[in-house]
C-alpha cells in the first residue's frame, strides 16, 4: 500500500502533530484547560437494530434511555462551528447511525466541515446507503464484524447480519468503481470474546479478502461490577453507565468473564502472514498478545483530546463514563463547552483516574496505536493521504 502525501498534507501533518503534542503537554502539565479537540466522536443516535452480546445500547429503548436527537440543521450548524475551531476528525457513530433518516445529509455536511470523517456502522443498512456514502467523500468506513457467518449473527443477535455486511461492502465497492473514487477505505473491527478467540484468524482472512485496508482485533472490555460501583462513588453517586457492559443492564454475560484471553503464538504468526500477503494492516490489541504484561490504564489523556457528543448535543465524558453531562454543543461555541467549568472539573478528576479506566480499552486502541505508529497518525489526520487502490 502506498501513501501519497502532498505538500498541503505534509503541512497538515505537522500542524496536527503539533496539536497532539500540545494536548499531551497540557495533560502532563496538570492543566484542566485543553487544546482544541483532535476528534469529535458524535453519537448521532442511541437507536440500534441489533442486539449484541457485548453492548448495552440496544437495551436503552426498553429502559427509556434513548436521548432525543439534534435536528439536521442543528447538526449542520454544530459541524460548521467545529470547522471554525479547526477540529480535524469526526467519528460518526451511535447506536446505529444508518438508522437516522437524514444520515446522508449528515455525512455530506460532515465531509465538507472535517478533513477526516469516519463512519462506524454495524452494516445492516449499508447496501441502501452505499452510493451516498461514496458520494459524500467519507474517508473511512468502519464496520464491526465479530466472526464470519453464524458466529457473527450469534454475537450480534440477529440472523442475516453477516450476509448484509457482505452485500453492503460489495455495493460500496461497486459504487467506488462506477464513480471512480478511492474512498472510503474499509476498516474491519473485530471484538474478541472468550468464545471467539479461536476464530480470529478466519475473520481477519475474510476481512482482507473483501478489501479491508485496516483490521483491528481487540479484546472485549470486561469491566467488573465493583469497578463500576467504585466509579459511581467517585462521581458522587452519578452512575458512570459504561458501554460494553451488558451484564449490568440485562443480566447477559459471557462464557468466561474475567478470564484473560490471549491469541496463540501460531495465530499471531498467521495474522502477520495475512498482512504480508494482502497488504492489509492488522492491529492487535496488546492485551491479546500478553495479558499478564499489559499494565492497566490508571490515567487517560483522552479527555484532553476527544470531544464525545451525545445525540441530544450534550458533551459526555467518554466511552467508559457515559452518563455525565458536561455542557451542550447545541448552540454554544465549541471552545466554550470544551473548556467549560464542567469539563475542566472532569479533567481534574480524570487526572487521578477512575476505577473503570483499568479495564477500558479506548486508550489502548486509540492513542497507543497512533503514537506508536506515525503512519497511523498520518492516516488519522491527513486528508486523501492513502491512495492505496484497496477499498
Ligand atoms: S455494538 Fe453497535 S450494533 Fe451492537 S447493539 Fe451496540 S450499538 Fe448496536
Ligand atoms: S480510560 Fe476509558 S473510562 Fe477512563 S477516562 Fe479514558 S476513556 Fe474514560
Amino acid at each position: 500500500m502506498t501513501a501519497v502525501v502532498g505538500d498541503d498534507s505534509l503541512a497538515s501533518t505537522f500542524s496536527h502533530a503539533a496539536r497532539v503534542a500540545e494536548s499531551i503537554g497540557r495533560y502532563w502539565a496538570g492543566s484542566s484547560l485543553a487544546a482544541a479537540p483532535l476528534q469529535v466522536y458524535f453519537l448521532v443516535t442511541d437507536r440500534c437494530n441489533l442486539r449484541c452480546r457485548m453492548c448495552g445500547v440496544w437495551t436503552w429503548a426498553r429502559a427509556g434511555r434513548i436521548r432525543p436527537e439534534m435536528s439536521t440543521g442543528e447538526v449542520r450548524a454544530f459541524f460548521f462551528r467545529c470547522k471554525s475551531a479547526g477540529i480535524p476528525t469526526l467519528v460518526v457513530s451511535g447506536g446505529e447511525p444508518l438508522l437516522r433518516a437524514d444520515i446522508d445529509e449528515i455525512l455530506d455536511a460532515a465531509s465538507s466541515c472535517f478533513p477526516y470523517v469516519r463512519l462506524q456502522t454495524n452494516g445492516w443498512n449499508l447496501a441502501d446507503h452505499a452510493r451516498p456514502i461514496v458520494e459524500s467523500g467519507v474517508e473511512e468506513l468502519w464496520i464491526s464484524v465479530d466472526g464470519t457467518n453464524e458466529r457473527h449473527d450469534d454475537v450480534r443477535g440477529r440472523n442475516n447480519s453477516f450476509a448484509r455486511i457482505e452485500a453492503g461492502i460489495a455495493k460500496v465497492r461497486e459504487w467506488k468503481a462506477r464513480l471512480g473514487r478511492d474512498r472510503p477505505r474499509l476498516t474491519i473491527q473485530t471484538t474478541v470474546l472468550p468464545e471467539s478467540v479461536d476464530s480470529v484468524v478466519g475473520t481477519v482472512r475474510w476481512a482482507a479478502s473483501v478489501g479491508a485496508s485496516d483490521i483491528g482485533v481487540y479484546r472485549i472490555t470486561d469491566i467488573a461490577p465493583d469497578a463500576v460501583r467504585r466509579t459511581d462513588t467517585t462521581l458522587g453517586g452519578v452512575s458512570c453507565a459504561p458501554w460494553g457492559t451488558l451484564q449490568f443492564t440485562s443480566g447477559v454475560g459471557f462464557e468466561s468473564e474475567g478470564r484473560p484471553i490471549a491469541l496463540r503464538p501460531e495465530a499471531l504468526l498467521e495474522l502477520r502472514s495475512i498482512e504480508r500477503s494482502t497488504g492489509a494492516r492488522v492491529h492487535v490489541d496488546p492485551i491479546l498478545i500478553s495479558p499478564a504484561r499489559t499494565r492497566p490504564v490508571v490515567r487517560c489523556v483522552l479527555p484532553w483530546m476527544m470531544m464525545m457528543v451525545a445525540p441530544d448535543g450534550e458533551m459526555t465524558a467518554c466511552h467508559g463514563i457515559d452518563a455525565l453531562r458536561l455542557g451542550s454543543v447545541r448552540e454554544a461555541d465549541v471552545e466554550e463547552t470544551w473548556n467549560g467549568e464542567a469539563m475542566r472539573d472532569f479533567r481534574a478528576r480524570a487526572r487521578r483516574g477512575f476505577p473503570v479506566c483499568e479495564s477500558c480499552c479506548v486508550p489502548r486502541r486509540t492513542l497507543g496505536d497512533h503514537l506508536k505508529n506515525p503512519e497511523n497518525l498520518r492516516r488519522l489526520f491527513v486528508r486523501r493521504a492513502a491512495a492505496s487502490g484497496r477499498m
